[in-house]
């Protein structure tokens, strides 16, 4: 399979054992439908189960259209796709979820928008099938984001998404360490499309996102394609300066008129941890840029990739051993 497919199925997949069979059983047969060459990669994050061990099985069945590429630990689902970016050979990319959330059948309309000219197919969940705060923490976190920064779009955290060859390339060639794809695609893209695909329920296993890394996911596309938090920040010091040297002034002259005063102590006491609450609100928040900056500077690589398993070729190491092996 070393000529170019149509299409490249990229599918990050972390500890997902529990849904691999499923998304087997579902993904071939919705790819084989489309009458196009294509090539599925799927990209093991540094799982810790079965999932190496049930890739390299299912590259056994379908060595021609089925390429894995093992990352040496988890680096993250961006990471990771970036990881099937770079690996990727087909004309057009489309992104999947493992968890069957996306479901294979709708590649068939993302295909369509591609052949159609666009270079970028954007998505929305018609019914989305998650829990409530989920649903609801997104449908805040998408109004900050198109309000504060330049990405214009309905649903960014909808991964079922299809890229040009074009596009594909400019993702790659940017090189933020941490980064937010659809969201990089946005900016990049000359033709974007926007359409409706279905949602299910996670077809097995649990959410791979803990609160505390769907937070951090959700700063650094914040901090990642916006200044507007930093210069909000900024605005409201030069008002809180400019009210202070007013209360000053106030201060100042009922103190020449009046003489002494020692009331009002608590309302000091209000007024001081209101302005600490803000100082420390900013020392944060400069903290999360500072943050993006050291991880940039660093240049530490974004992945890993540990073996590649690809053009019907077994290497004779896989480095991670079926874990129930040691058990048995
Ligand atoms: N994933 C990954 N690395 C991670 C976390 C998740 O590759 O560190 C993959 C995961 O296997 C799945 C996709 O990213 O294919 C989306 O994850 P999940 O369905 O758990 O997220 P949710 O739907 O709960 O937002
Ligand atoms: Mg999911």
């Amino acid at each position: 399979m070393s000529t170019s497919p149509k299409l490249s199925i990229v599918i990050p997949v972390y500890n997902e054992e529990d849904v691999l069979p499923q998304l087997f059983a579902r993904l071939y047969p919705a790819m084989d439908a489309l009458g196009a060459s294509y090539e599925i990669l799927f990209v093991d994050d540094g799982s810790r189960d079965r999932s190496v061990f049930m890739l390299k099985e299912q590259f056994q069945k379908r060595p021609h259209e089925t390429r894995c590429v093992i990352l040496q630990t988890n680096f993250g689902q961006h990471a990771a796709i970036l990881a099937g970016f770079e690996q990727s050979r087909g004309e057009y990319v489309v992104t999947l979820d493992a968890d069957l959330q996306n479901p294979p059948e709708e590649v068939r309309k993302l295909l369509h928008e591609l052949e159609s000219g666009s270079d970028y197919v954007g998505t929305y969940r018609a019914d989305r099938h998650d829990v409530f705060w989920r649903r609801a923490a997104s449908k805040i976190i998408n109004g900050i984001r198109e309000k504060i920064t330049p990405i214009k779009m309905t649903d960014h955290g909808c991964m079922l998404r299809g890229y040009a060859r074009p596009v594909v390339n400019a993702i790659l060639s940017t090189r933020e360490s941490v980064t937010f794809i659809p969201a990089l695609a946005a900016l990049y893209s000359a033709r974007p499309v926007e359409i409706e695909v279905a949602h299910e329920e996670r077809a097995a296993g649990v959410s791979k996102y803990s609160l505390r890394k769907l937070i951090r996911l959700n700063f650094d596309l914040m901090t990642g394609f916006s200044l507007v938090p930093l210069q909000i920040f900024s605005a409201s010091g030069v008002l809180l300066a400019f009210v202070s040297a007013v209360l000053f002034v106030l201060l100042a002259v009922r103190r020449i008129v009046l003489g002494p005063e020692a009331e009002g102590l608590f309302t000091l006491f209000a007024l001081v941890f209101f302005l600490l609450g803000i100082i420390l609100f900013g020392i944060g928040l400069l903290g999360e840029y500072v943050g993006r900056i050291y991880v940039q500077v660093r240049e530490r690589p974004r992945f890993l990739i540990a073996t590649v398993l690809e053009d019907g070729r077994l290497p004779s190491t896989v480095t991670r051993r079926d874990p129930e092996e040691a058990t048995r």
